[in-house]
């Protein structure tokens, strides 16, 4: 039976990883929407390539770019957020949300009304609207499954276990680009520097917020909303090899780790042949050749953004998304020349204190408007906090 599946964030690393996996199996799926943004070009020859029934571009200013690169094959073309969401309501059997940001939210949201199976890439959903999404699944009869590798790791470790058993979940860190740098040196650190990953092949954003731990801050959070473990019970540690993706720990004292090649195609795979297990294209690991397995725990003067997770994550509330909404907006400073590597923590804290004591930070938000309206009011305080920086 074909499987109706479409691909939000398709021209994305995770989307072209989910391409790959398709275009390898091309009867058994039935492509309904593929999306993009600006990589017209790209989102047009997977549109041919797997044959989908809709193509739609985020941006409106290039419909017609997309139009005529899609001309006389049949494929319907679309734009804008409303297209997103007219997407979205198209009937799909799998769903992978792979699109990067807030921007993501709305069309996941959308697509689990219709009681679908959502492959969650896009970490903002969890860390900014947790409670929401998953009161979205379940009002819907519709099944999130996690693609981030750690969360996917995690998921697997527990098949078969109930969570009463769950002690500790402990995920890893590679530790990014700088692990090994000075702590002077760190607030020195240039885009460059922090712009190179060691393991993983991903974008620039998401490999800068592996250097300074954010990436992982992100997903100590999401941990925490997506298996509804208590804050104290999780846990990152430092793996440099990134073979271990997440532990569980049970209270037999028993730790399952999940072992695999840092490929994101594994995490993406398991998603889309869940529950059954298939051929995936990804190197196996040969553990003689690796040889060691190292850890350590994370060094909280190097990486400050995991203290701040663990408040945001004791918090609750609108403190995850505040935390996202500032991270993002430093991390744009960042690449902006406007603050350095290490003053990202800090733009953070201050933006969650600014809006602790403007509007307290407890009370959840209880629609998606109301997450898109924390989300810019902290962008707002998350831009002052940087002018201010700048002045001092
Ligand atoms: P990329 O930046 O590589 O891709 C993002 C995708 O979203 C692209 O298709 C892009 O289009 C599209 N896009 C960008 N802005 C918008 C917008 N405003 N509205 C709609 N679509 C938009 O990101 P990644 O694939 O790396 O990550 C996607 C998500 O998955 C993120 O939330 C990330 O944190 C998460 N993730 C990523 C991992 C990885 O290995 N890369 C691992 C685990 C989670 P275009 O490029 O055409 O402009
Ligand atoms: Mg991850």
């Amino acid at each position: 039976m074909t499987r109706r599946i479409s691909i939000f964030g398709a021209t994305g690393s995770i989307g072209q990883n989910t391409v790959d996996l398709i275009a390898r199996d091309p009867d058994a799926y039935d492509v309904v929407a593929l999306t993009g943004g600006a990589n017209i070009s790209r989102l047009a020859e997977d549109a041919k390539r797997l044959n989908a029934d809709l193509a739609v571009t985020c941006y409106p200013d290039r419909l017609d770019d997309l139009r005529a690169a899609l001309r006389g094959t049949g494929i319907e073309v679309a734009a804008g957020e409303a297209a997103l969401i007219e997407a979205a309501d198209r009937p799909a059997d799998w769903i992978m949300s792979a699109i990067v940001g807030a921007a993501g939210l709305a069309p996941g949201f959308r697509a689990l009304r219709h009681g679908t199976t959502l492959a969650l890439a896009n970490k903002e959903s969890l860390v900014t609207a947790g409670p929401l999404l998953l009161a979205e699944a379940r009002a819907h009869d519709a099944t999130i499954l996690p693609v981030d590798s750690e969360h996917s790791a995690v998921f697997q470790a527990l098949v078969g276990e109930e969570m009463d058993a769950v002690e500790r979940i402990i995920i890893t860190a590679s530790g990014g680009g700088l692990r090994d740098w000075s702590l002077e040196a760190l607030a020195n650190a240039t885009v460059a520097d922090a712009g190179a990953h060691p393991n993983w092949d991903m974008g620039q954003r998401i490999t800068i917020d592996s250097a300074s731990m954010f990436n992982k801050a992100m997903e100590l959070i999401e941990t925490k909303e997506f298996f509804g473990v208590p804050p104290a019970r999780i846990e990152a540690v430092v793996h440099p090899q990134s073979i271990v993706h997440a532990l569980v720990g049970f209270n037999d004292g028993a730790l399952m780790a999940h072992l695999g090649a840092p490929d994101m195609r594994h995490a993406i795979g398991y998603a889309l042949h869940w529950p059954d297990r298939r051929d995936l294209p990804v190197n196996r690991i040969d553990l003689a050749q690796v040889a060691t397995l190292e850890f350590r725990a994370p060094d909280l003067r190097r990486y400050p953004a995991l203290g701040i997770a663990q408040s945001v994550m004791e918090t609750g509330g609108r403190a995850g998304c505040i935390f996202n909404a500032a991270k993002e907006i430093a991390l744009d400073g960042f690449i902006a020349g406007r603050i350095g590597f290490m003053d990202m923590a800090g733009v953070v804290e201050a933006t969650l204190d600014a809006m602790s004591s403007e509007f307290g930070l407890t009370i959840s938000p209880s629609t998606l408007e109301e997450v898109l309206e924390v989300d810019q009011m902290a962008r707002d305080r998350a831009w002052s906090c940087i002018r201010q920086k700048e002045i001092a």
